[in-house]
């Protein structure tokens, strides 16, 4: 199992050949453990409304400069055939957090999408109360993601204000361990590279997932959004803060274990190789954050460092420009057709095959013994 300190060491590492050797032991345990196919999970991005006032995303109820949508259920159902039609084996159904989809409007439909379509539903709500994460575990779904964000919580409070007025305590960790209670497969994740995030927060992060023992793991590079109060700060101190240490004079250097994380696409790899390895058997995204990156190349790179997932967007293009969570989004012209196709080749270039049924976690390769490391 590897050591606090060793993790701190991958993290800092700056040798290239080093780090393909860490690439190299990523992509052999995800063999092992998880095989060569790449679930595909189609996103449906059902609504853009949001109550929240996080301090990087972009649906922030404070951001008059978007346009709200929320789809219908009759739209989102056509999407969930269209995934079928695809041979996806899940869809995910992701959102701002939008108290006007109410407990009994969200729980039909999944009843509707299960009962047509029998595919896997994730879903992805947001900070939802007790009684509706349980009833929707009734109605069918099977998972539900939320990324703790950051395990740092005085980071995590300054980014993600708590809810007005609520007497809840701003604690992302303890829900997912009411949803494991509710009998949903549990995912979560980070973002890599936030204002004020360190090495050790990074390693503190993957720590945590090894203890939460979490079915799905989401990662991507932090990339700041204009009209978000952390967008605009990183964006005027110091435009170039993906690369240096941003600026403060009182800041440790950034190659430290209490520097400042950059924002980059390889400390995403890094990220998603050393979560491949602290928990051999959990389903890993490549995501689109990750590929807005690298446009070329991000999908492949972070499916050969540790990732056996995509999550095609099948989110109707009058209504996908305007999720807008972070700018230039890749992904955002295309239509699910373009998406489909897209993914498929990317898959198949890198010698991977396309996963077939629901993907569940822990069940990838039933045959084979758990990895060794
Ligand atoms: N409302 C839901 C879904 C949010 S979008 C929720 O809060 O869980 C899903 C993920 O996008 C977030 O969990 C966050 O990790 C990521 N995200 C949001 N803003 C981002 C940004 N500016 N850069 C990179 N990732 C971002």
């Amino acid at each position: 199992m590897m050591q606090r300190s060793e993790l701190i060491r991958w993290l800092l590492e700056s040798n290239e050949s080093d780090l393909e050797t860490l690439w190299k032991r990523a992509d052999e345990v995800r063999r092992r453990s998880v095989g060569d196919a790449v679930h595909l999970r189609g996103l449906i991005e059902i609504s853009n409304y949001c109550i929240r006032e996080c301090h990087y995303c972009g649906l922030r109820v404070n951001n008059m400069a978007i346009t709200r949508y929320r789809m219908t259920d009759e739209e989102v159902l056509s999407c969930a055939r269209q995934a079928k039609q695809f041979g996806y084996g899940t869809v995910v159904l992701q959102s701002g957090e939008d108290p006007q989809m109410t407990l009994d409007w969200i729980a039909s439909l999944i009843r509707q999408i299960k009962t047509e379509t029998h595919l896997a539903v994730t879903l992805s709500l947001g900070e939802r109360s007790m009684e509706e994460l349980d009833a929707w575990r009734n109605a069918g779904a099977d998972r539900y993601l939320l990324r703790f964000e950051t395990s740092n919580p005085v980071l995590f409070s300054r980014i993600h204000p708590p809810k007005k007025g609520s007497s809840h305590p701003n604690d992302r960790v303890d829900l997912l361990k009411q949803l494991h209670r509710f009998g949903y497969e549990v995912g979560s994740g980070v973002m890599v590279g936030i204002p004020g995030q360190t090495y050790s927060d990074l390693a503190n992060d993957l720590e945590l997932f090894r203890e939460l023992d979490l079915d799905m793991i989401g990662l991507g590079p932090y990339l700041p959004h204009p009209e978000t109060p952390l967008g605009k700060t990183a964006l005027e101190v110091s435009p170039g803060h993906h690369e240096q240490s941003g600026g403060q004079p009182n800041e440790p250097p950034m190659e430290h274990e209490h520097g400042q994380v950059p924002a980059s696409e390889l400390m995403t790899y890094k990220m998603l190789a050393l979560t491949r390895m602290v928990c051999p058997k959990a389903n890993i995204p490549s995501t689109t954050a990750l590929a807005t990156m690298n446009l070329a190349q991000g999908r492949e790179l972070g499916l050969q460092r540790g990732a056996n997932i995509v999550m095609p967007n099948l989110t109707p293009s009058k209504y996908r420009i305007h999720y807008e969570i972070y700018p230039s989004k890749a992904c955002i012209r295309e239509t699910a057709d373009q998406c489909h196709t897209c993914m498929n080749t990317r898959i198949r270039s890198i010698g991977r095959s396309v996963g077939t049924g629901p993907g569940h976690a822990r069940s990838n390769m039933q045959q084979n013994e758990p990895a060794d490391d």
